[in-house]
C-alpha cells in the first residue's frame, strides 16, 4: 500500500516534493502545511489539503511519512518533534548547520524507531552517475584526482540563503549536494587533509562560493568548487586516472573519455607556443590516445521515494544512511574552518 505523505513548507523544494509525491508509485500526498498564508492559498489552488498547523499533521494519524521542507535552520527542532510524533521523517538537505545538532536528531530517530532520511536526491543525478560508474568499472585505470564544479553568474539567491543563521551559503547549500557524491566515490578511503577558502564578491554574511580540497588516505584527491560569480563556467567534471582522463562539460552533456592507448610516441611532433616550441605539451594523435563519448546512464530520482518505502517495509536498505550524512556534515564543518583559519586541517575521517 502507498505511504501517506505530508510536507511541511510550500515554497521551492516543498512544492516539488509534491509534485514528485503527486506522480509516484509508492507514495500519496496526504497534504501541506506552510507558516505562510499566501503559499498555503497557492496549495490550496493546486487543490492540495492544507493543515492548520504543524501539530495538525502530527496529530494526524493517516500520515505515515513527513518531509521537512524549510529553511536550514528550522529542520532540527522540525524533524525532532515530528520523530517524537511516531512520523517517519524526510529532511531536506542539508540536514543542519553542525554535526552537533545532527547527533541530536539522529539520537531522536534511534529513540523512536522510526525511519529518518536525508534528501540527497543528487545522487541520482547522470552527470555524477556517468563518473562514478568510469570508476567503477577501472575503464581508464585508478582514479588520481576528480574536481566537481558548477559555476553560476548570478550571485546567490536572496531569500534566507543570504542569512547566515538561517543556514545560507553555497557550502550547505550546494557543496553538501556535490560532497555527499564526492563521498559515494570515495566510501572507503579516509581523508586525512583538507582545505577549504570560501568568496564573498556578492554578499558579505555568507560564502557565495567555495573552493575545497578532499586528500585521501589513499593518496587520491578530491576537488569540489562552487561559484555563483563565473560568467565562464568550467567543466562539470574533470577526472584524471591511471590510464585517461574523462571529462563532463555540462549537466546535460555526455561523459568525454581521453584513454591512453600507448604512453610512448614516436616522433613527436612539436607544438608552437608563443615564446618557442614544446614537446612535452604537444597533442597527442589517435596511435596512442583513443578518444570517445560514453552513453549517459539511466537515471529515475523516484527511486529516492521507492527505496525509502522499500526500507520502511524492510525488503532493501535505506540507500542514504545517517552515517554517511554525518560524514558529510563533519566535512562541511571543518571546511568552514579551513577558511576561517585559512588552513589545512588533519583529519581522519
Ligand atoms: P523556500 O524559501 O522556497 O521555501 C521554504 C518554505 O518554508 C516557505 O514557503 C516558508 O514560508 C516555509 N516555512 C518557513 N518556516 C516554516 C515553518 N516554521 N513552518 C512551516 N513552513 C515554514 O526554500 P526552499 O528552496 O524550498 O528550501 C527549503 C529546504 O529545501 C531547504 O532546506 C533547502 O536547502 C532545501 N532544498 C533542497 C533542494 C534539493 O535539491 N534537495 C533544492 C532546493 C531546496
Amino acid at each position: 500500500m502507498k505511504k501517506n505523505v505530508a510536507v511541511i513548507g510550500y515554497g521551492g523544494q516543498g512544492s516539488w516534493h509534491c509534485r514528485q509525491i503527486q506522480n509516484s508509485d509508492v507514495v500519496t500526498l496526504a497534504g501541506i502545511y506552510d507558516i505562510e498564508p499566501k503559499k498555503c492559498e497557492a496549495a490550496e489552488n493546486n487543490n492540495i489539503r492544507v493543515y492548520e498547523s504543524f501539530e495538525a499533521v502530527l496529530e494526524d494519524s493517516g500520515v505515515d511519512v513527513v518531509v521537512i521542507a524549510v529553511p536550514n535552520d528550522s529542520h532540527k527542532e522540525m524533524v525532532i518533534k515530528a520523530l517524537e510524533a511516531g512520523k517517519n521523517v524526510i529532511c531536506e538537505k542539508p540536514v543542519e548547520m553542525s554535526v552537533a545538532a545532527f547527533d541530536e536528531m539522529a539520537e531522536a530517530a534511534e529513540k523512536s524507531g522510526k525511519l529518518f532520511s536525508v534528501h540527497q536526491n543528487r545522487r541520482w543525478d547522470v552527470d555524477f552517475l556517468a563518473m562514478k560508474s568510469i570508476v567503477e568499472s577501472g575503464e581508464i585505470g585508478d582514479l588520481i584526482r576528480i574536481e566537481s564544479r558548477i559555476h553560476g553568474s548570478r550571485g546567490i539567491p536572496s531569500d534566507w540563503r543570504c542569512t547566515k543563521a538561517q543556514g545560507g551559503g553555497m557550502i550547505l547549500d550546494w557543496g553538501v549536494h556535490l560532497i555527499d557524491q564526492m563521498l559515494q566515490i570515495f566510501a572507503e578511503d579516509k581523508i586525512v587533509r583538507l582545505h577549504c577558502s570560501t568568496t564573498n564578491i556578492t554578499n558579505t554574511e555568507v560564502d557565495d562560493g567555495f573552493k575545497l580540497t578532499l586528500y585521501f588516505e589513499s593518496g587520491r584527491e578530491a576537488y569540489v568548487e562552487v561559484g555563483t560569480y563565473n560568467f565562464i563556467a568550467m567543466p562539470r567534471f574533470y577526472m584524471q586516472c591511471k590510464n585517461g582522463t574523462a571529462m563532463i562539460t555540462d549537466w546535460t552533456k555526455k561523459a568525454h573519455v581521453a584513454k591512453l592507448k600507448a604512453w610512448h610516441e614516436k616522433d613527436v611532433l612539436p607544438v608552437q607556443t608563443a615564446a618557442g616550441i614544446t614537446k612535452t605539451m604537444a597533442p597527442r594523435d589517435e596511435i596512442t590516445l583513443d578518444e570517445y563519448d560514453i552513453e549517459r546512464p539511466v537515471s529515475d530520482v523516484h527511486d529516492y521515494y521507492r527505496n525509502y518505502c522499500a526500507a520502511l517495509g524492510g525488503t532493501q536498505k535505506p540507500l542514504i544512511t545517517l552515517p554517511q550524512v554525518r560524514r558529510v556534515m563533519q566535512v562541511m564543518e571543518l571546511a568552514f574552518e579551513s577558511a576561517e583559519k585559512k588552513q589545512v586541517l588533519e583529519t581522519n575521517i
